[in-house]
């Protein structure tokens, strides 16, 4: 999967080089930040895949604004995909905690500090996959974190929580996935 802080700092050279000179001169010293702008330009046209948008809207853009929109848009897909469906039902609250950790989980994300980010290392001229991130890339949070995020004991976790959890992220790495090929295809 291409890594969404180096497609973005794809799209920033451009759209650094569309700026009016005097825009560019203000530009040049701060080339890897990622600017609002840069996000909302990247985003132009994904209207339809709303749950991508709000993730890249929080996650790039640190708008705060939109993550109870994106906290729907999750509780929706979970409705109608049929997951955390008893959560839901009957402990309504237990199901926005495990969403908001999986918000937080992919938001707060940072490089896999083994691999820098890259999923595999090279050994002896081999590629292998990177055995700390198992090829994702990142560094996540482990269990005794999420298990503190949501104010039970890690063995609690493990009994009831840990089974759900893989739904829920897998669903915000692929709507994470879904905004960076987007972007792919706007740097084309
Ligand atoms: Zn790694």
């Amino acid at each position: 999967m291409p890594n969404a802080a180096k497609e973005l700092s794809k799209l920033t050279l451009k759209i650094a080089n569309s700026y009016t000179s005097e825009d560019r001169q203000a530009s040049t010293n701060r080339e890897d930040v990622i600017t609002p702008e840069m996000v909302a330009y990247a985003l132009a046209g994904m209207g339809k895949h709303r749950g991508a948008y709000y993730l890249a809207r929080l996650k790039y853009s640190l708008d705060e604004s939109v993550r109870q929109a994106l906290r729907t848009e999750i509780v929706n897909y979970c409705i109608k995909n049929q997951l955390l469906v008893n959560w839901i039902n009957s402990k309504p609250e237990k199901a926005l905690k495990i969403i908001d950790i999986a918000i937080y989980d992919i938001t707060a994300s940072t490089e896999c500090q083994s691999c820098q980010g890259r999923g595999h290392e090279v050994i002896n001229n081999e590629i292998i996959e990177c055995p700390t991130c198992k090829g994702s890339g990142r560094k996540q949070f482990g269990r005794n974190e999420k298990a503190r995020m949501a104010g039970i004991f890690p063995n609690a976790w493990d009994e009831s929580w840990k089974s759900k959890y893989p739904d829920i992220i897998d669903t915000l790495y692929k709507w994470e996935s879904i905004f960076i090929s987007h972007v792919g295809k706007r740097l084309r």
